[in-house]
């Protein structure tokens, strides 16, 4: 169905009536895989993911933002 994300229930909690990804404690996307970095949803992931287009400039931010708090930033270093 056009603009409704179907995504797996375990993988997501509601905010004041918004459902969201849920985030591990690090912030990570509970989709994806700690170890392969892969997501295990991609066939189904979110249109806001389908949508984000990596290494322009708002990935670019996020990244640096991620990496300044000391998170590791995996196989883009
Ligand atoms: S593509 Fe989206 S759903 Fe998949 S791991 Fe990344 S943030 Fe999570």
């Amino acid at each position: 169905m056009p603009g409704i994300d179907i995504v797996p229930d375990e993988f997501v909690v509601e905010h004041d009536g918004v459902r969201c990804m849920e985030q591990r404690g690090n912030g990570a996307c509970v989709a994806l895989d700690p170890v392969t970095r892969l997501c295990t949803i991609y066939d189904r992931r979110p249109k806001a993911c389908r949508d984000f287009k990596r290494a322009e400039a708002l990935c670019i931010k996020v990244v640096a933002r991620a990496v300044a708090a000391g998170a590791d930033s995996g196989p883009l270093s």
